[in-house]
C-alpha cells in the first residue's frame, strides 16, 4: 500500500480566509497546538489564539479519549491518510466539557509534519439527546410500574397508547389494544359517548364513573380523569388520561349499604331502611291517586323479656331470627319487612285491603303460636305475637301518620290478652 503524500499547504496562518471559516480548524504539530482559527478560539473559550498556541492538545482531551485522539493524531502525522469524523470528549479553557466530531488530515507546517483538523460542536446536542432518552426513561418506567392505566386515543377514539398495566386490570395486552376503538371495551358504547362529550365541553373529567369488560366477560367499575387533546390549530385531536378499577371500592360501598340499611341480627331491613320504603310506597299512593290499599301490620313479641330472663339473651337472639324465618313463611313475596327495634317489627303489605291484611296478620299469629322455637341445650321455648294493624288513607302524610294507628292497635291487642290481632 503507498502511503499518501502529505499535502504541501501554506501554513494555515496566512491563509486568511481559513480564520474566517465557522467550523473550528487546528494544526497540531508534535502533540502541541501550531495553529488555532477563530471559531476554534471561540470553541474552546479561549481570550484569544495566543492563549492557545503551544500548549499540549492532550490538556484539551478527556483523559478516556486521550489515547485513541493521539493514536489518530500521529497516524496522520506519520502520513498514513486521513482521520475520518469521530466523536470525542474534550475541555474547554473553562474546564467545561465538550462533545466534538473531528476529522483530520496529514499536512507539512514549517516542513514538520503536522495534523489539520476541524471539528464540530455536538455537546448541545448530545445533551439534548440524553434529555430526551432520560425523559423518554422516565416515562416508560413510570408507565410500566404505574397500577392505573394510561391512555391516549386519536380524534376518532382509536387507542394510540396504553400502559403495561391494563394487562392486569382488563386481561388484554397492551398490543392487543392499540389501534382499536377504544369504545370496544365498554359494554355499552353510550358510556364512552357520554364521556366523549363531557370532554369535548369541558376540556377535561376528573374521576368519570364508567365500566368496562375485562377480557374474561366481566364487567368492571372504573373511574376516568382524562383530558382532549389539541392539534396545532386547537382542534380536537382526542384525548389522554388515566382510568382505574373501582370495583372493589364499589364492592365495598354496597356492602357497607346493605350494612346501613339491614338489621345484622336478622337481616331484614333495619327500622331507618323500612320507614323509608313506607315513606316511598305512601308517596307512590299520592302520585297515582289510585288509592291502591296499603297496611302495615306491627308485630310484637309477647312476654318477651321473659325469653331472655330465662334462657339468657345469647338464645333469646336466637329466638328472634326463628320468629323472622316463620313469618317469612306466612308472608307474601312483595310484602316488606322490617325490624323496628328490640322485639318489635313492621310489615308494609303493598296492595292489601282490610280483610287480607288481617288474614293475613291471623295466619302469621297462629303459626308463631303453633311453633316451638329451638334454643340450645333447653327445650323448646313456646311464644306468642300481638299484632296492630293499619290501613293507608288519602290524609296520611308521613309514615308516623299510619304508624300512630298501628300502635295503637298494637297496645289494645296487648290490653285484651295478647297472642292477638288488633283491630
Ligand atoms: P310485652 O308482651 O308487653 O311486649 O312484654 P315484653 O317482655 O315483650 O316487653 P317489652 O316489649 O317491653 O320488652 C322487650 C324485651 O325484649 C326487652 C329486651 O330484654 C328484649 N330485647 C330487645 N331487643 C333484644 C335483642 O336484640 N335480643 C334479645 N335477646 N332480647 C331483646
Ligand atoms: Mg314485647
Ligand atoms: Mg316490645
Amino acid at each position: 500500500m503507498t502511503r499518501p503524500e502529505p499535502k504541501q499547504t501554506a501554513v494555515p496562518a496566512q491563509a486568511e480566509w481559513v480564520d474566517a471559516m465557522p467550523a473550528p480548524v487546528l494544526v497540531v504539530v508534535g502533540e502541541r497546538l501550531r495553529y488555532v482559527n477563530a471559531a476554534a478560539v471561540a470553541l474552546l473559550r479561549a481570550g484569544d489564539a495566543a492563549q492557545l498556541l503551544g500548549r499540549s492538545v492532550q490538556e484539551f482531551i478527556h483523559p478516556l479519549d486521550a489515547h485513541r485522539i493521539l493514536a489518530r493524531i500521529h497516524r496522520a502525522a506519520s502520513g498514513e491518510g486521513d482521520n475520518p469524523p469521530s466523536s470525542m470528549r474534550a475541555f474547554d479553557c473553562q474546564g467545561n466539557e465538550l462533545t466534538l466530531v473531528i476529522a483530520s488530515s496529514p499536512i507539512v507546517c514549517d516542513g514538520q509534519p503536522g495534523v489539520l483538523a476541524s471539528c464540530m460542536d455536538m455537546t448541545e446536542r448530545v445533551a439534548m439527546e440524553q434529555r430526551l432518552r432520560r425523559t423518554d426513561e422516565d416515562f416508560r418506567r413510570i408507565m410500566d410500574t404505574m397500577q392505573d392505566v394510561f391512555y391516549r386515543t386519536d380524534a376518532q377514539g382509536v387507542t394510540r397508547y396504553v400502559c403495561p398495566a391494563v394487562k392486569n386490570v382488563l386481561g388484554y395486552s397492551a398490543e392487543e389494544i392499540i389501534g382499536l376503538p377504544a369504545a370496544a371495551f365498554y359494554p355499552d358504547p353510550a358510556e364512552r359517548d357520554a364521556l366523549v362529550a363531557a370532554i369535548r365541553a369541558h376540556g377535561f373529567v376528573r374521576d368519570f364513573p364508567g365500566r368496562m369488560r375485562r377480557k374474561d366477560g366481566v364487567i368492571i367499575d372504573i373511574s376516568i380523569s382524562t383530558q382532549a387533546l389539541r392539534d396545532e390549530r386547537g382542534g380536537y385531536a382526542g384525548v389522554e388520561g388515566i382510568w382505574r378499577d373501582i370495583s372493589e371500592r364499589k364492592a365495598m360501598e354496597r356492602e357497607l349499604e346493605r350494612l346501613a340499611t339491614r338489621d345484622h341480627l336478622t337481616g331484614l331491613f333495619g327500622r331507618r331502611r323500612i320507614l323509608e320504603l313506607l315513606d316511598e310506597e305512601l308517596e307512590r299512593r299520592r302520585d297515582r291517586r289510585l288509592q291502591a290499599p296499603l297496611a302495615v301490620l306491627l308485630l310484637d313479641l309477647d312476654h318477651f323479656k321473659q325469653v331472655n330472663d330465662t334462657f339468657g339473651h345469647a338464645a333469646g337472639d336466637e329466638v328472634l331470627r326463628q320468629f323472622v324465618a316463620t313469618v317469612h313463611e306466612s308472608r307474601r313475596g312483595h310484602d316488606l319487612f322490617g325490624r323496628l327495634g328490640g322485639e318489635e317489627f313492621l310489615l308494609v303489605l303493598k296492595g292489601a285491603d282490610e280483610p287480607g291484611a288481617r288474614q293475613l296478620a291471623e295466619r302469621i299469629r297462629a303459626s308463631v303460636e303453633c311453633t316451638v322455637f329451638g334454643v340450645p341445650e333447653q327445650a323448646g321455648v313456646r311464644l306468642t305475637v300481638s299484632i296492630g294493624c293499619a290501613h293507608a288513607r288519602a290524609e296520611d302524610r308521613r309514615p308516623s301518620d299510619l304508624l300512630e294507628r298501628a300502635d295503637r292497635a298494637l297496645y289494645e291487642a296487648k290490653r285484651t290478652g295478647r297472642n292477638r290481632v288488633s283491630p
